[in-house]
């Protein structure tokens, strides 16, 4: 992160802007909207400008700026058009330990303007970092279209009630719950749909129905996180993973995934290499029934599907067996992921009619698995954890009768801007991959459609 993120109180405080023109106008209207007192430094100024100068309390000096003692700023902006006075600016600020941004240019800057969308008191605020301040305003137009111009009359009406609700319930946990309630649900939809006094009616007749009880018991989300792009999971995945209280996740799922569950929940790294388990599977089990019975909502957010090689199956029958509610949500698995990112399609009317998930890692640790029924003709056969035991999957399937020229495709990290995808035959791949090699999670896709990548492929990420 180049900036962080902070929202600025200046009420009743003076901001410096030096210059007069059009820029400086927009800069001064946002700083009279935080309420702070404007003060202008400059020879010319522009008509608006000056009004909200007087509006806001501020002075304006009608002069060139000098190199002066900025400490009785509470922030500065530089709008000139004279790179020299906008350095000099910089400088003064900077030595004065004042914030100061120069407009357009982030490296004079110490802190920088974001894109806004204002419903006050909620404020969604945008910034490129200062790398492409249009990329930032196209974000805030596509905000724009999805907050509710009565957002903040939303929040106006939660403000209102905050304390009452605090009294009402005395755990945070059944606060959050009634909110999320409230403002999910249909009072939000009257308040959007200008109807606040029906919307306010009914927020007082749920919060004298609601019993303060205390949640005894919390639930779990069995939450399938696909492969890796953030952009595939399911709405109902992005939900629960917002609402969670604490996240429990593995090696599989990506960073950028984590990144989208709710910040300040607790987060849980429970491991799981290949040989490596952070905690073991009977500990996962038992942390979730724990976890739950306090009270928590309980994210526990698997790679691909959970019920397919996730032992996602195990997970819940502890959950059910100890009484504790939960609810599975599928995700996309990564033979679907990394198949289509590929442009290996699975099945194809002339290549291969029924396609099989085979693990290529079995619960005693090795790769026998059953070769003669996984030859056939017109199937795909797709291996998950197959890496380790490639060489025993090549043979073994040559072995059992399938040509040794049958296409084979390894996908690396499919779906993320590390995919890599190795072809070559169930013969060439174990000496392909020593000389390019791959690491986890692959997958390894065998079958006639394989080449049809030649023609399909569309996703191609810088490094690979
Ligand atoms: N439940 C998961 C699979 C877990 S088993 C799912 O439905 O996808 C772990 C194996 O999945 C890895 O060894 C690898 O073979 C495969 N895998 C998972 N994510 C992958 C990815 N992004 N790219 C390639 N293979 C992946």
């Amino acid at each position: 992160m180049e900036f962080l993120p902070l929202f600025f109180d200046i009420k009743g405080r003076k901001a410096l802007i030096v210059g007069g023109g059009e820029v400086a106008l927009r800069k001064a209207r946002l700083l009279f909207k935080a309420q702070a007192e404007v003060c202008v430094i400059s020879p010319n100024i522009h008509d608006g400008l000056l009004d909200v100068v007087t509006e806001s309390g501020g002075v304006h000096f009608n002069e060139d700026y000098q190199s002066s003692d900025l400490r009785q700023y509470a922030l500065v902006v530089a709008a000139t058009d004279q790179q020299g006075v906008n350095i000099q600016v910089s400088d003064d600020a900077k030595n004065a330990g004042i914030p100061v941004n120069v407009v357009d240019q982030p490296a004079l800057c110490s802190f920088i303007f974001p894109a806004i969308v204002d419903r006050s008191p909620v404020i969604a605020a945008v910034s490129s970092g200062g790398s492409s301040p249009v990329l930032a305003r196209l974000l805030r137009a596509k905000l724009e279209t999805v907050i509710p111009a009565s957002y903040g009359r939303l929040a106006a009406l939660a403000e209102k009630y905050r304390d009452k609700v605090k009294s009402t319930f005395d755990h945070v946990n059944l606060r959050r719950g009634f909110w999320e309630k409230i403002l999910g649900g249909h009072v939000a939809d009257l308040v959007f749909a200008g109807k606040e006094k029906e919307a306010e009616e009914l927020l007082v007749s749920e919060l004298s129905q609601a019993k303060p009880v205390k949640r005894e018991l919390g639930e779990v989300y069995l939450v399938g996180a696909g492969p890796g792009d953030p952009d595939l999971l399911t709405f109902k995945a992005l939900r629960l993973m917002q609402q969670a209280d604490v996240v429990l996740h593995d090696r599989l799922v990506s960073q950028p995934v984590l990144d989208l569950c709710r910040r300040d929940a607790d987060f849980v790294y429970v491991g799981k290499a290949r040989s490596d388990h952070a905690v073991p599977q009977e500990g996962i089990n038992q942390l979730l029934v724990d976890y739950a019975k306090k009270g928590r909502r309980v994210l526990r957010l698997k790679g691909g599907d959970p019920f397919i090689f996730g032992r996602g199956g195990e997970e819940i029958e502890e959950l059910s067996e100890a009484g504790v509610p939960f609810q599975v949500v599928p995700g996309i698995t990564a033979a679907a992921g990394c198949s289509s990112y590929a442009g290996i399609p699975l099945t194809h009317r002339d290549y291969a009619q029924s396609v099989r998930f085979v693990t290529g890692h079995l619960k005693n640790n090795t790769t026998d698995l059953p070769w003669a029924e996984l030859v056939h003709d017109n199937q795909t056969v797709v291996f998950y954890m197959g890496l380790m035991g490639l060489p025993v999957i090549c043979e073994q399937l040559i072995a059992h009768g399938m040509g040794k020229d049958t296409p084979m495709a390894l996908v690396q990290k499919g779906t993320t801007r590390e995919q890599k995808v190795v072809v070559g035959t169930l013969e060439t791949m174990v000496e392909i991959i020593k000389k390019q090699p791959v690491s986890a999670p692959t997958l390894i896709i065998v079958g006639h459609v394989v080449p049809l990548y030649k023609k399909l492929q569309w996703f191609n990420p810088e490094i690979s």
